[in-house]
């Protein structure tokens, strides 16, 4: 085999299994090398059989043992690993080419880090890896000579629309463009009765539920303004939201001969997944071409800061240092998941996060020891403020 030998972090998510579905497209070009997921034994096992990696892990201990017994049954040669040693001996082994970085939160970040020290080309889905570790994993990919390519759509879309003979001085402005999720005409007051359910049904896109919820309070926009500032060396000043509902255009960028540059494309993460795979040629994807007169016409509005806080906490955040957007993103974590459990109101997501962020000192941590610490005090901050604001239950949250 000559193709390229693909690790997928997260193979079991939304983009792993788009990932999955690019590359069986092209199998002379790119084999699978490495699968992994968290808990799901079933979907992981019906993707070995599916496509015969090298690797298979499962962070849970117990799920790893449950798939090797299942894959020696089917005579399958497929080795099997656990925990996050497990998930960085695959993103950083020397038969790995590319690695996609598909695991949702935190959780991404040590094995991202592994495959960005062993010199890899690293597709970013997890962005949180980024908004918490910025300037430690820039100087890592730089130091190790790795690739960086971004798969989130709107980055995936300003790469493309940033040719490589223009100088960066000639960029004025990059449109972060963004649905405004399903909540966008709804009243303010209106938040308050929001339900997990509604939260994670996209209008445009198919995602993973943190994904989704992000989406909703576009705390997932102000990820990706901070995620956007390091991937492209700018200052958020730079970074300009963009509502839009129709998800057409992916992003602009706009330049100072007044020229500006926008991709478009169906909402689908094939596009950027291929993009980011065969850089800087291009591959079909399974994505049809854009029906321009379907569209017929795209709306633009400026974001309420009033309507999404978490827009304005995430810019207050990447303006105070890493340390923030750390607990940001720690708090943000929590935040969503208390209220995918029904603990916390929809409108308590930016409360709790801006209630953590009150008491980190601005600054940025110098080594990868203080991220983990940082993280892990914004855990704790914000678990003690859902103890203190969720205790006999006084709410009584929409069942
Ligand atoms: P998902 O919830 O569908 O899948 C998450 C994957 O991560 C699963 O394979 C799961 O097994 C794995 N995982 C979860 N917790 C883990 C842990 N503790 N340790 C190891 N693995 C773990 O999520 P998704 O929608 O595919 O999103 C994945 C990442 O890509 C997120 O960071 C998201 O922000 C980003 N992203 C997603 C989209 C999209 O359209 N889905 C678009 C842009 C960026
Ligand atoms: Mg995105």
């Amino acid at each position: 085999m000559t193709g390229k030998n693909i690790t997928i972090l997260g193979a079991t998510g939304t983009i792993g299994i788009n990932t999955l579905d690019v590359i069986s497209r092209h199998p002379k070009k790119y084999q699978v090398f490495a699968l992994t997921a968290n808990t799901n034994v079933e979907k992981l096992y019906q993707q070995c059989l599916a496509t015969q990696p090298r690797y298979a892990v499962m962070v849970d201990n117990d799920a790893a043992e449950q798939l090797s017994a299942k894959l020696i049954k089917q005579g399958l040669e497929t080795t099997v690993l656990s925990g996050v040693e497990g998930l960085e001996t695959v993103a950083s082994h020397d038969d790995t080419d590319y690695v996609m970085a598909a695991i949702v939160g935190a959780a991404g970040l040590l094995p991202n880090l592994a495959a960005a020290k062993a010199g890899k080309r690293v597709l970013l889905a997890n962005k949180e890896s980024l908004v918490m570790s910025g300037k430690l994993f820039m100087d890592t990919i730089h130091q190790h000579g790795a690739e960086l390519l971004p798969i989130d759509s709107e980055h995936n879309a300003i790469l493309q629309c940033m040719p490589k003979a223009s100088n960066k001085s000639s960029i004025e402005k990059i449109l972060l463009t963004a649905s405004g999720g399903p909540f966008r005409t709804w009243q303010s007051e209106q938040l308050s009765s929001v339900t997990p359910e509604q939260a994670v049904a996209h209008p445009n896109w198919e995602m993973g539920k943190k994904i989704s919820v992000d989406s909703a309070t576009m705390m997932n926009k102000g990820l990706e303004i901070i995620e956007a500032c390091w991937l492209f060396d700018v200052p958020e000043e730079m970074i300009q939201v963009v509502i839009h509902p129709q998800s057409v255009i992916h992003s602009m960028v706009s330049y100072n001969d007044g020229s500006v540059l926008a991709q478009l494309g169906n909402p689908d993460m094939r596009t950027p997944i291929a993009y980011s795979l065969a850089y800087p040629e291009r591959i079909s994807s399974g994505v049809n071409a854009l029906d321009i007169f379907a569209v017929a016409h795209l709306d633009f509005e400026k974001p309420d800061f009033g309507h999404f806080p978490c827009l304005r906490l995430a810019y207050d955040a990447h303006r105070q240092g890493g340390n923030a957007t750390i607990g940001l993103n720690a708090a943000n974590e929590i935040a969503v998941e208390a209220f995918l459990q029904k603990q916390i109101l929809f409108t308590e997501i930016p409360i709790l996060i801006e209630n953590v962020l009150q008491d980190i000192v601005s600054g940025t941590p110098d080594t990868l020891d203080d991220i983990l610490i940082q993280d892990k005090v914004s855990r704790e901050h914000s678990k003690l403020w859902l103890a203190n604001n969720t205790k006999n239950n006084q709410r009584q949250l929409s069942s």
